[in-house]
């Protein structure tokens, strides 16, 4: 082991760091300022990818979702680390890129409408809901709200920015790295050309599938297309959600609204199909005349298990892995990289649930 502070490590202050991370998305940043939080002296390698799912995600934080409208297992949890995580970056950045919005849930069929009857009364549901709830939930100028819905408290990461303001304050290097022919593996630490380091850690998002020492862990990744459009009449700042979602962008009235989910296609090519599918799901609710203004689409990191998982690779003690962080990165991120730091530095044991190696084995 070298330590940080090593005479080794001063020597070569300029090439030696603690952690090299391995992508700039989500995970990568978020673990970054963790690491830094603690103390360590941390470099991230991105390829610096125009069009990538955390730059394009919408970052949305909902606490009741999908079609059974379900609240999100340890959702209070996840939210305070989240809040108080993000809070810390912007004071540390002078940027703003975490909101506070509110997300209005329409029911798309009386199925929907039943299964909230009955939901919806539970206290940890209840605890989510805007109280007294806005009526009409939907202005009619603007659309439909056809068989009601709920009103929630939720947040939205601006992840673009979120990710922007990091790069400037943290050091990192634009390199696009090959596992096999960049890395090299030494008993008590890695080299990666001239930099050298304790761990090297892969937070590579969808790509990680394709990492030679990670393919063990299986992917159900799913491509997600995203518009962003311009609405013709003022739209109030909140998000709306019934089958698919409008998301401000902090741009009067320029929303961003999505998304699709495709389990076959998985490259970053916009797909005319999913613009209609989008704009379809759209139109059956929401009536205000509109203008697109482009079209992305990128791969969402899904693990199997749909779970992000961390932790240091079985053989390789000096190699890390931080992915799979689904649909939910914006939420999620900030706890699974505290959990992860935690055991880094202080050995705290990680929980089960999130450590690779209590799932999956090379
Ligand atoms: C359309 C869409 C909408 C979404 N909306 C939301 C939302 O509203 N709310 C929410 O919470 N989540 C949302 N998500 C999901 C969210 O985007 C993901 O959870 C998150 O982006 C995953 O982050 P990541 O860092 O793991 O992966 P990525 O964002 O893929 O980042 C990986 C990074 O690593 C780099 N990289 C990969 N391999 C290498 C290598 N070998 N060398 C160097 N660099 C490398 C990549 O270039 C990239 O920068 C959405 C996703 C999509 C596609």
């Amino acid at each position: 082991m070298i330590p940080a502070t090593s005479p080794v490590a001063d020597n070569l202050a300029e090439t030696t760091y603690d952690v090299i991370l391995v992508g700039q998305g989500l995970a990568g940043t978020t673990l970054a300022w963790h690491l830094v939080e603690a103390g360590q002296r941390v470099l991230i390698l991105d390829a610096c990818e125009p069009v990538t799912s955390s730059k394009i995600a919408a970052g949305l934080i909902t606490p009741i979702t999908g079609q059974r409208l379900v609240l999100t297992p340890r959702y209070d949890e996840f939210f305070a680390a989240a809040r108080a995580f993000y809070s810390r970056i912007e004071q540390r950045t002078g940027q703003t890129f975490f909101h506070d919005r509110v997300a209005t849930r329409l029911f798309k069929s009386d199925d929907e409408q039943q299964n909230w009857t009955v939901r919806g009364r539970r206290p940890e549901y209840q605890a989510h809901l805007l109280d007294p709830q806005p009526a009409p939930l939907l202005d009619p100028d603007l659309g439909n709200s056809g068989s009601g819905g709920f009103a929630m408290h939720g947040a939205q990461l601006d992840v673009a920015l979120y990710l922007e303001s990091s790069r400037v304050a943290l050091e990192w290097e634009s390199m696009a790295l090959d596992w096999q022919g960049d890395v090299t593996l030494h008993p008590d630490h890695i080299s990666v050309g001239r930099h050298r380091a304790r761990r090297l850690i892969s937070c590579e998002g969808y790509a990680a599938a394709c990492n030679p020492y990670f393919a063990w862990v299986p992917f159900n990744p799913a491509k997600g297309d995203i518009l962003t459009v311009r609405f013709h009449l003022p739209v109030p700042p909140h998000c709306l959600h019934r089958g698919i979602w409008l998301a401000p962008t902090g741009e009067p009235d320029i929303f961003r609204v999505g998304s699709t989910y495709d389990w076959e296609n998985l490259d970053q090519t916009p797909s005319p199909s999913a613009r209609v599918e989008i704009e379809r799901k759209m139109k059956d609710f929401f009536q205000v005349p509109y203008t697109v203004l482009d079209h992305h689409a990128a791969v969402r990191p899904i693990i199997t298990q749909s779970q992000a998982l961390v932790g240091m690779h079985p053989a390789h003690a000096h190699l890390g892995y931080f992915n799979g962080l689904g649909s939910k990165g914006s939420l999620h991120a900030p706890w699974y990289a505290g959990r992860f730091t935690d055991y880094l530095i202080n050995q705290t044991p990680l929980p089960d649930e999130i450590d690779i190696c209590k799932h999956f084995k090379p």
